[in-house]
């Protein structure tokens, strides 16, 4: 077991909060420049998250099994921009809930409603690719 890191007493309003093992997430995390920021098309979706780049594809692969199109990832704002207003003035702070990937966590900078939305795609991605791969062990 790794030593847990309470560097990131920080974040911690919210308990609930695993440790992250991943540094460039922590750094990702833990800068607030807007550069860090990237866009997940998903559907009709537009979430701007923040993360390392190896744990936004996981996050964004995984939300990709839960819609018949691809899930997209931008490192600039979208052409068309982000069509929620509610989304596109959201802004990392603390109290932003982080989604635990694999030993990383994204945060997803958006309103209430889309947060819990793409927290929901990321979940039911999951549980596909657990079926998906104990499929495969199983044969
Ligand atoms: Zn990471
Ligand atoms: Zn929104």
């Amino acid at each position: 077991m790794p030593p847990v890191d309470f560097r990131q007493s920080q974040s911690d309003i919210d308990s609930g909060h695993p440790a992250i093992h991943c540094n460039e997430c922590q750094s990702a995390l833990q800068s607030d420049s807007q550069q860090a920021v990237s866009f997940l098309l998903l559907d009709q979706l537009t979430i701007p998250i923040v993360s390392c780049d190896d744990h936004l594809e996981r996050f964004a692969s995984v939300c990709g099994l839960t819609t018949e199109d691809t899930a997209t990832l931008l490192d600039h704002r979208p052409a068309g921009g982000i069509c929620c207003p509610g989304c596109r003035l959201a802004r990392y702070n603390a109290a932003q809930p982080m989604v635990p990937v694999e030993e990383g966590a994204i945060v997803a900078m958006a309103c209430p409603t889309h947060q819990t939305e793409i927290v929901q795609r990321f979940h039911t991605g999951l549980e596909t690719q657990h079926h998906l791969s104990s499929d495969v062990s199983s044969l």
